[in-house]
């Protein structure tokens, strides 16, 4: 069978590891280079990922993927976190922190405590409704002043941009429940970069097609046609985000691209920023209260280069940062940075912008995500917005390209397509 895949990230990589044995397989990527996401970049001869990542060390199929491609995860560490309110830093790495979050009233603190230690024991997120929308749960169970100055600032403004209303109980309960902060986290030793470079050596020599600087332009009865050549294929599969394949795709029943059309995602603005020295004793910095609203030391996890790699992101509303310039997203990123560590020298920085860094699992997305199969026979979907309720990462993307790559095995082996 001759198939398309759109988009050369880690979900179309391995759609095309299953499929490239006994299949003919072209991947279309639109940038310069494969990855997506996971994508580095090269800072002043060092290549370094344009968003910050990390590997839990539950993240089997990425670590097996790793491995495979001569990239495994040595060392994995429990991280530190802190949180960044009032001009003040918290250390979050131990239960003990909360005694000092000030940030809290003392009746808040108690309040996150107990709430802390229900999450750790009897809370059971399988019991609660599906109609619940987490305002009204945390409001129950965390109090309000809890619920409004972590939860809402955390979940709904930083994480996504909607207001807690709009995010199901149910699925943060699942988030809260997982306590990925408390397990161990590490970054390959030889970086994502030669990952991917290895990883798509491989498909070549298997035989695979890869075009990159190949953008979709439009996708119409199994024919893609890019920017500069039309293909014909007997099975297509898509792993571009929705919105961009709502663009291209050209004949799909009015049902289903109303239903994606309801898909909506969260952008992603980041300085990467350079440095001498650490700028603080943490990994992971949750600041409250402003844009800049993550801080991300990378080198604590992997302090493999000349100078220290820092991340200053935001999610929830970097839309609006998307009309500055980029010096101007420095300056704006960096003041916030210093206001909590005035002694930081930034050497360099760079900024990168993604429009579609994670579908928003808000109360209706599984009402109206792709899944593997479309309706039409010869069309399916892989990638992150395919993977809830599992969360977007590495990990759930790379399996869901295999996922799809099963599926479309067996209808080809069956016949029923
Ligand atoms: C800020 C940030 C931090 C993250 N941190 C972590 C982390 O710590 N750990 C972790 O495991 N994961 C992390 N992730 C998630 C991880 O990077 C993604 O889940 C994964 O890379 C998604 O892979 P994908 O193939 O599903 O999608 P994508 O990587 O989005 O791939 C889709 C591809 O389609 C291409 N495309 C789009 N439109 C077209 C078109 N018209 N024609 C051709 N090609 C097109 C895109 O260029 C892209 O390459 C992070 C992501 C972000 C944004």
């Amino acid at each position: 069978m001759r198939i398309g895949i759109i988009g050369g990230g880690l979900a179309g990589l391995s759609a095309a590891d299953v499929l490239c044995k006994d299949h003919d397989i072209t991947i279309f990527e639109r940038a310069d280079h494969l990855g997506g996401l996971a994508a580095s970049f090269d800072f002043n001869g060092v290549s370094v990922p344009r968003y910050y990542h990390h590997v839990f060390d539950h993240d089997f199929i990425t670590q097996k993927f790793l491995e495979r491609f001569d990239c495994p995860v040595k060392d994995f560490k429990r991280i530190t976190m802190s949180m960044l309110a009032n001009n003040k830093e918290y250390a979050f790495t131990k239960p003990t922190g909360l005694l000092t979050f000030d940030y809290l009233s003392l009746y808040e603190r108690f309040r996150y405590g107990l709430f802390g230690a229900y999450v750790f024991s009897l809370m059971n997120p399988g019991k609660i409704s599906e109609s619940l929308n987490a305002r009204t749960w945390l409001n129950k169970v965390a109090g309000k002043g809890v619920t409004n100055k972590v939860f809402y600032e955390l979940y709904a403004r930083n994480k996504f941009g909607i207001p807690l209303e709009q995010i199901s109980a149910k699925q943060f309960a699942h988030r809260l429940k997982a306590k990925e902060f408390l397990g161990t986290f590490g970054f390959p030793e030889n970086g994502l970069d030669k990952f991917i470079n290895n990883f798509s050596q491989s498909l070549l020599e298997r035989g695979v097609t890869i075009h990159k600087n190949s953008s979709i332009i439009s996708l119409r009865d199994k024919t893609i046609q890019t920017d500069k050549e039309s293909y014909d294929f007997d099975i297509v599969i898509n792993t571009a985000p929705v919105p961009a394949f709502l663009q291209f795709s050209r004949d799909i029943p009015d049902s289903y691209r109303a239903q994606l059309a309801k898909v909506k995602y969260c952008p992603v603005v980041s300085v990467i920023i350079k440095t001498k020295e650490f700028i603080s004793d943490f990994y992971w910095h949750n600041v409250l209260r402003e844009d800049a609203q993550m801080i991300v030391q990378h080198s604590w996890l992997h302090d493999k280069y000349p100078d220290k790699v820092t991340w200053v992101s935001r999610y929830g509303g970097a839309g609006d940062d998307f009309k500055l310039t980029d010096d101007e997203i420095k300056e704006k990123y960096i003041e916030t940075l210093k206001k909590y560590y005035p002694n930081v020298e930034v050497l360099d920085s760079v900024v990168y912008r993604q429009p579609f860094a994670s579908p928003i699992y808000d109360v209706n997305y599984p009402n109206v995500m792709p899944k593997e199969e479309s309706p039409l026979p010869w069309l399916f979907n892989a990638g992150i917005a395919t993977t809830y309720p599992k969360i977007r990462n590495m990990n759930t993307a790379l399996e869901s390209g295999i996922k799809t790559a099963k599926i479309i095995r067996s209808k080809i082996e069956k016949g029923s397509v």
